[in-house]
C-alpha cells in the first residue's frame, strides 16, 4: 500500500511495500536493549506497544504492517521540510555519486557553516560533530577551559544529550565529583537565578539553556528572562551557551537568539541542519571558537565530523528555508492546531493547555499554564497517554511522551491539521467526564 504522493512529491513514483517480517518486533526485543535505540521510542511513557515505520512521505509514515499514519514526530524536529523533501534528495543523490567520505575536509563542510553563520550573527566560526550530544559537551568543555571554572548551570526539564556534566542526577554511571560541578534550577525563574548567579557567579563556567525549551515539551520563556541571562552572565564572566539544537532554523531562520533579540556566546545546533541526516554544531565567535584543537587546547575530532551527505542534506534544506521562508505558513498552521484543540477540549470539558512557538507544540492536560518543569510534570499523564493512543489509533503519530514537542512541516497542509482535531474531537469524547 504505498503513500499517496503529496503535493510536493508528485513526480516520485509510488514505492512497493517492502516485506517485513512480522517476527521483525519480537526480534527488536531479542537484539536491541527494550527493542529499541533511544528510549523515548519505547512507548513506555504512553503504555503502548513500539511502533517501527519503514517509509516516509511528505507528512506521512508506514508502519511495519502497512499501517498509514500523519506524522507529527517528525524526526523529532530534524525534518522540518517533511519526509524526503525533493530537494534535499536530488542533493543526497548528488553527493552520494561524488563519494560517501572523504577522511579530508569537503567543500561542504565550509558552505554549511558559511551559511549558519550567514543566519546567525553571533556566531562566526562553526565546528561540526555528528549529534547534538556531541555539540553539547564540545562547547562545555571549550567553557571549562576559557573561564579557567568547572561549574556548569542547566534548568530542569532541559535536555542537552546525554553527556556526564549535562546528565547529573538523571543517569547512573557519573562518578559523584563531576556531578557536583553541574547546578540545575528552575527554568523561567528569574529570582532563582539571580540568586545562584550572586552566590555563584564567580566560578560558573557556562550557563546552558534551551531558549524555547522543548524537552520538558514546549515551554516559551519571556524576552526579559533571556536579555536578564544575558546581562547576569556577562557581569559574571560566565559563558553563556544557548541549545538550539531544536530551535535552531524552526522557530525563524535566525532561531530563538534572532526571535528574542539576545546573542549568547556559544550556541549548539543539531537536527534541522543535517536535514534528516547525523549532524551537530557549535557555533561562536571566532576568538572562542579558536580555543578547538588544532588551533587551541579543547580536543575535538571524529571520523565523520563534518560528513559530506549530511552537509548535502543541510545545505539543501537551509538554502530551501531561506528562499521561501516557510515560518509565517507553519506558525499559521500551529496556531490553527492549537485553536482547534482548544476548542474541541473546552466542548468536551477537557482541561488543556497548550504551548506553541512556530511550528513546536506541546498538548498539556492540565487547567494552568504551564511555565515549567514543574507544572509540566504535574500535567494529567493517564489523559495524555489515552490522547496519543487514541489518535494512533485514527492514523496520527505523535510524541509517545507529555514531555516532548511535536512538529509541523511545510509538508504538513491545513487537511493535516483538521485531521489531527478531529481525532482529537473523537478521543476527548470518550474521556470519562
Ligand atoms: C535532540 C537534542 C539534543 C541532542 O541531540 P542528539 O543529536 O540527539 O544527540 C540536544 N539538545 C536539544 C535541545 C535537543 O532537543
Amino acid at each position: 500500500m504505498p503513500l499517496t504522493p503529496s503535493k510536493r512529491s508528485s513526480k516520485s513514483p509510488a514505492r512497493p511495500m517492502p516485506a517485513v517480517s512480522p517476527r521483525v518486533a519480537e526480534d527488536a526485543r531479542r537484539y536491541l536493549v527494550g527493542g529499541v535505540n533511544s528510549p523515548v521510542r519505547a512507548f513506555r511513557q504512553v503504555n503502548a506497544e513500539p511502533l517501527m515505520l519503514i517509509q516516509g512521505q511528505g507528512a506521512e509514515v508506514v508502519g511495519a504492517g502497512g499501517e498509514r499514519f500523519v506524522d507529527f514526530i517528525m524526526g523529532w524536529g530534524a525534518l522540518v521540510l517533511g519526509h524526503n523533501p525533493p530537494e534535499v534528495m536530488r542533493a543526497l543523490k548528488q553527493a552520494m555519486a561524488d563519494g560517501i567520505l572523504m577522511g579530508l575536509t569537503h567543500p561542504g563542510e565550509v558552505e554549511l557553516a558559511r551559511l549558519i553563520a550567514d543566519a546567525v550573527p553571533s556566531v562566526e566560526q562553526v565546528r561540526f560533530t555528528t549529534s547534538g550530544t556531541e555539540a553539547c559537551l564540545t562547547a562545555v568543555k571549550l567553557a571549562r577551559a576559557h573561564t579557567r571554572r568547572g561549574r556548569i548551570v542547566m534548568f530542569d526539564g532541559c535536555y542537552h544529550g546525554h553527556s556526564e556534566s549535562l546528565m547529573a542526577r538523571k543517569t547512573a554511571g557519573l562518578v559523584e565529583a563531576l556531578e557536583q560541578e553541574t547546578i540545575s534550577i528552575p527554568y523561567h525563574d528569574r529570582g532563582a537565578f539571580a540568586t545562584l548567579m550572586q552566590r555563584h557567579g564567580h566560578d560558573i563556567a557556562a550557563v546552558i539553556v534551551e531558549p524555547v525549551a522543548a524537552n520538558m515539551g514546549v515551554v516559551v520563556p519571556d524576552a526579559e528572562y533571556l536579555a536578564r541571562m544575558r546581562e547576569l552572565t556577562a557581569h559574571h564572566g560566565a559563558l553563556l551557551i544557548f541549545d538550539e539544537v531544536v530551535t535552531g532554523f524552526r522557530v525563524g531562520y535566525g532561531g530563538a537568539q534572532g526571535l528574542f533579540g539576545v546573542d549568547p556566546d556559544l550556541t549548539i545546533f543539531g537536527k534541522i541542519i543535517g536535514g534528516g541526516l547525523p549532524i551537530g554544531a557549535v557555533g561562536g565567535s571566532s576568538r572562542l571558537m579558536q580555543r578547538l584543537a588544532p588551533s587551541g587546547e579543547v580536543y575535538h575530532g571524529g571520523t565523520f565530523a563534518g560528513h559530506p551527505l549530511s552537509m548535502a542534506a543541510g545545505i539543501a534544506t537551509l538554502k530551501a528555508l531561506a528562499a521561501h521562508p516557510p515560518y509565517d505558513g507553519l506558525d499559521q498552521l500551529a496556531r490553527r492546531f492549537a485553536d482547534g484543540l482548544l476548542l474541541v477540549a473546552a466542548q468536551a470539558n477537557v482541561p488543556l493547555c497548550v504551548n506553541s512557538c512556530g511550528s513546536m507544540a506541546t498538548v498539556f492536560f492540565a487547567s494552568t499554564p504551564v511555565k515549567n518543569y514543574a507544572q509540566a510534570t504535574l500535567s494529567h499523564r493517564e489523559q495524555f497517554a489515552q490522547w496519543a493512543n487514541g489518535l494512533r489509533a485514527r492514523g496520527i503519530l505523535v510524541p509517545p511522551s507529555p514531555l516532548e514537542a511535536l512538529f509541523i512541516s511545510t509538508a504538513h497542509t491545513t487537511q493535516h491539521v483538521e485531521r489531527v482535531i478531529e481525532a482529537s474531537r473523537q478521543v476527548f469524547a470518550s474521556f470519562k467526564q
